[in-house]
């Protein structure tokens, strides 16, 4: 902390999403003035994106909550009451307890969203209140990365992360996978563009011509949701043209001629036949990557929500293998974890964490009831979490039991979570329903009770995720707010577990920090904790699979019952699974997100806002010609489940048969008579619940589905 005259300046971690880029927050007179990047990080090196500085205008925007509030009215209504947090929380405590009592622990489900820091606190009350149901929205979101590459190369099991590239040590080519890192990943986005600047050739494989993608040495575009064929196809060249680093691959491979035979089924022209992109284009990016050397593949989220997820990166980590880039500098790197008390970004059954969630108190058999645990998934606790659809559908049916009581986190499941319209009845059908949110989201104005949480500049507390650990101090406090951990640590207590948590939830931190051998008071000094790089730790240790070896033909994946290789399936409403609903709804459906936005966040923060005032949907000027629109009309988007507005934006970077729609929109400044407009621009009323979704871990098919598009004339 630097003291000058009437300015202090504060070490934190931005929480705007979860990056961990290390701000200085700058204090006048005991306000927050400034946020700006730290140049001591190591995370980001004193870089933020456009969303970090707005942190000040989040904390004391004038809609913030600031107290705890019973409804009043009917659900939606508006009608609040303000309470004190001693009410509120023996009002959730009292719901919690009946439905217990009633219908089972397990009738009480909570829920997560963006990795904030308060998700292991969240399954240490689960645990100990006896419920196995906690559903995220890991299943859409990073966890069939992590689980399809854990998998195939036991990379990141120890610290949970996603494969991290290497980009500090340039890499030769940078092959990157539905991935818009220039809005998503700041961090990585500079060490990418100073890499570029070094002469690392950038290959993108994107359905959008994204920034990125306009500055990239080979653009692929692939039909939404096909890139499980296309990485077969460029295995298949790689393969076929002796491309493939056959030393690595006779040493430290598993099942490689099986792969062998299984690609020649995917040659590039039938690919192209199924991705639309031209062979010669596979060709030429199989060769491109696997040439150069080193090479990595930063993958992002367009992997993870379709049929398969879990499968298309078990194909890019076979990729990574057998071209010799895994645990190489300039390749994919793996860190050993940070030993801390407590991993704060969750790794499914790791020890130090399962120890922190208190997993013993929560007997097998209650944890065998979670719902789903028969839909024939990943075995625990690789596919943990309950999936949101499931949770719908049993609010709504009954089945397999009742579910009555909903505890919601820092997320917006009317906006975020698939087939919204389904959603909502099930929020309306619960018996309670409590969301801890910094502001009144869709959500939020259907619950009975709602609770004050706060930003990052509200909080002591240790950020961590592989290979970092940054300090988050306290500047300020708005209202009555309180942390997420805090909320359930003062709720545990409430129902009679005190025992079970801390006087004082902060009194955590410095267990927390024991193994490094620091306090919170000194950590606050530190700053950032880093855990060095190491490479060709396998030669030493092997591979973190049964066999010690990459398991490219996987035997567990075929005793859980799944395809031990990774095998194309065509998505369940494309035009070629689905061709007479084509017919009705000719166009097909992808999803970006806007810059300044992280899923539903941030739509009432003005400088951000006007940024990016409209949802806006991207149709290509051949396509806009047939349908009569402008660039700048209003257009409605349809599929067989609903329909939403969005503003049409003209652009030739887009396959005319291809619409890319902006995702998790609603209109804070909208009244609450219509829930903040949430059903008018929603990508959830467009996308399905049902199944089939994918086999390993439940992903819903949120994109490559079929839409149609027309002018709004009312
Ligand atoms: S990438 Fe942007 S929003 Fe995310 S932590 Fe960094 S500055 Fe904050």
């Amino acid at each position: 902390m630097k003291q000058g005259t009437q300015e202090v300046v504060v070490k934190s971690c931005c929480n705007m999403c979860y990056r961990l880029c290390g701000v200085l927050v700058h204090l006048r007179d005991g306000k927050v003035t400034k946020v700006e990047g730290d140049a001591d990080c190591p995370v980001n090196r004193g870089n933020l994106c456009i969303k970090g500085p707005a942190a000040v205008e989040r904390l004391y925007h004038q809609a913030r909550i600031k107290y705890p509030m019973k409804r009043t009215g009917a659900k939606g209504e508006g009608k609040w009451q303000r309470i004190s947090w001693d009410e509120a929380l023996d009002t959730i405590a009292g719901a919690m307890n009946r439905a217990k009592e009633r219908y089972g622990a397990k009738s009480i489900v909570f829920s997560n969203g963006d990795p904030k820091g308060y998700e292991v606190y969240m399954l240490r009350l689960c645990n100990v209140f006896g419920t196995p149901n906690m559903c995220g929205p890991g299943h859409v979101c990073s966890l069939p990365r992590r689980m399809g590459s854990n998998i195939t190369s036991g990379l990141n099991v120890e610290t949970g992360t996603d494969y991290t590239p290497d980009l500090d040590h340039p890499p030769a080519c940078v092959l990157m996978w539905g991935a818009n890192i220039a809005i998503t990943h700041n961090p990585n986005y500079v060490r990418l563009e100073r890499a570029l600047d070094q002469g690392t050739k950038l290959i993108v494989i994107d359905p959008r011509k994204t920034e990125l993608a306009s500055r990239a040495d080979l653009w692929i575009r692939p039909r939404p949701k096909t890139d499980l064929a296309l990485a077969l196809g460029m295995i298949n060249v790689i393969v076929n043209e002796e491309l493939y680093d056959k030393s690595f691959v006779s040493n430290w491979t598993v099942g490689f001629d099986m792969l062998e035979e299984h690609v020649q089924g995917y040659t590039p022209q039938k690919v192209a036949e199924i991705t639309w992109v031209p062979a010669e284009q596979i060709v030429e990016g199989a060769r491109m990557y696997a040439t150069a050397k080193p090479a990595c593949i930063q993958d992002g989220n367009a992997i993870d929500d379709d049929i398969n997820s879990v499968q298309t990166e078990r194909a890019v980590s076979i990729l990574r293998a057998i071209t010799g880039n895994l645990n190489i500098p300039g390749g994919e790197v793996d860190y050993a974890p940070l030993t801390l008390g407590i991993k704060q970004h969750f790794t499914p059954g790791k020890q130090g964490t399962a120890n922190f969630m208190l997993t013993e108190k929560l007997s097998e058999e209650q944890r065998e009831k979670r719902l789903g645990a028969d839909l024939g998934t990943l075995p625990l606790p690789m596919a943990e979490f309950v999936l949101p659809q499931l949770l719908v559908k049993a609010i709504l049916t009954e089945k397999p039991y009742p579910i009555r009581v909903l505890c919601v986190h820092a997320n917006n499941p009317l906006i975020t979570w698939s087939n919204a319209k389904e959603v909502y009845q099930a929020l309306m059908k619960l018996d309670f329903l409590y969301v801890a949110d910094q502001f009144m989201t869709p959500t939020a104005e259907l619950a009975d009770v709602v609770l004050p949480a706060t930003t990052y500049l509200e909080v002591d507390d240790i950020a961590n995720r592989a290979p970092f650990a940054v300090v988050r101090q306290k500047v300020a406090q708005i209202g009555e707010a309180w942390p997420d951990k805090k909320i359930i640590n003062e709720l545990a207590k409430k129902l009679g577990f005190a025992e079970y948590f801390w006087n004082d939830v902060n009194d955590v931190l410095d267990s927390i920090l024991e193994p490094v051998g620091l306090t919170f008071d000194e950590f606050r000094k530190v700053g950032t904790l880093e855990q060095p790089k190491e490479y060709r730790q396998y030669e030493r240790d092997g591979f973190k699979t049964p066999s010690g070896k990459v398991e490219i033909y996987s035997s567990r994946l075929e005793e859980w019952g799944h395809d031990p290789l990774p095998v194309y399936h065509e998505p369940p409403e494309t035009p070629y699974s689905a061709p007479e609903l084509a017919k009705e709804y000719p166009l097909i459906l992808t999803s970006y997100h806007q810059a300044p936005f992280r899923h539903s966040n941030n739509r009432q923060i003005a400088s951000l806002r006007e940024r990016e005032p409209d949802p806006l949907v991207e149709i290509h000027p051949e396509t806009a010609a047939r349908l009569a629109v402008d660039d700048g009309d209003m257009v409605y988007i349809e599929t067989k489940r609903g329909r939403i507005k969005q503003r049409a934006m003209l652009t030739e970077g887009i396959d005319p048969r291809v619409i890319g729609v902006s995702y998790a929109w609603w209109f804070p400044e909208k009244g609450v008579e219509s829930l903040h407009g949430w059903e008018e621009s929603n990508i959830n009323i467009l996308t399905a619940s049902e199944p089939p979704y994918n086999q390993e871990i439940g992903s819903t098919n949120l994109r490559g589905i079929l839409c149609r598009v027309y002018k709004v004339n009312d």
